[in-house]
């Protein structure tokens, strides 16, 4: 699914994060964070409520404006660029072409919901990338096939249950094919009997080679699924490494805290 092709810096991680700092006001939320995202991994955060996750993750796209640090995407830095010696902020439509590349799944679901699933799919591809109708449609069928949600295309979001929402909604996401998804606590929000639906079409995109950054308490995924697991506290990164080490031998006593609470 990852066009190799067009990675234009081999062997660098196709998503960087270095001393990544984001204040509200005086309230300093991310205190420097580094991370290193390889293409086609699954790099999964976990951290108690308020630790800075979801901050982390809206400052990756730019949603959020970082304080300090920065953010490159295949080697590009992400919301600003350079003129010569400077670096300046990116144009709205700059901006606009590089947050493509990054899909964002939230806990919400966000379809729009006077559209089909269909028409939602098709949406950004048809006014943003100005695919031909015909063409957004085949595509979006086949990626509805995917998440398992072909026989719910003509369906409206009041008429789904909140796991068929989200599986529409990461469809929605992979039609602009996107380098890499994002996904904030994706089934925070579900009834219990429907965060496995979404957990394995997760799991599927992971397995077709999807670069993925998640943000969950499902443990269970993380263990199974991440390549790299990243615990985050109070704005910076506790600890990270292989999740069969940080879950089973947390070298720290946040860590350990944390994990006593939710294992
Ligand atoms: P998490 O996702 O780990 O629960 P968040 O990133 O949502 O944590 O929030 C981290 C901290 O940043 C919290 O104290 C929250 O209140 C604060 N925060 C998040 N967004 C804003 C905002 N837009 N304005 C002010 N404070 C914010
Ligand atoms: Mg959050």
């Amino acid at each position: 699914m990852n066009d190799v092709m067009n990675d234009p810096v081999r062997g660098e991680p196709l998503l960087k994060v270095e001393r990544l700092r984001k204040s509200f006001g005086t309230h300093e939320v991310l205190r420097g964070i580094d991370v290193a995202v390889k293409r086609g991994d699954v790099t999964c955060i976990v951290g108690p409520s308020g630790s800075g996750k979801s901050t982390l993750l809206r400052c990756l796209n730019y949603l959020e404006r970082p304080t300090g640090g920065a953010i490159f995407l295949n080697g590009e830095p992400v919301g600003v660029r350079w003129k010569g010696e400077r670096l300046y902020e990116m144009s709205f439509n700059e901006l606009a072409r590089q947050r493509q590349r990054m899909g964002m799944v939230f806990q919400g679901f966000h379809l729009f919901p006077h559209k089909t699933v269909l028409e939602n799919v098709i949406e950004a591809p048809v006014l943003v990338k100005r695919v031909a109708r015909a063409a957004a449609v085949e595509e979006a069928m086949v990626l509805l096939e995917r998440v398992g949600m072909k026989q719910r295309a003509s369906y409206y979001p009041a008429q789904l249950s909140g796991g068929q929402q989200q599986r529409a909604a990461i469809a929605r996401s992979l039609a602009m094919k996107p380098d890499v998804m994002l996904f904030d606590e994706p089934t925070s929000a579900l009834d219990p009997e429907l965060v496995g639906e979404v957990l394995a079409v997760m799991r599927q995109l992971a397995d077709d080679g999807m670069t993925m950054v998640v943000v969950t308490h499902e443990m269970g995924f993380a263990r199974d699924v991440a390549d790299h697991l990243i615990f985050m506290d109070g704005g910076v990164v506790v600890e990270e490494g292989r999740p069969v080490d940080v879950l089973t031998r947390p070298q720290h006593d946040r860590t350990r805290a944390f994990l006593a609470r939710v294992l």
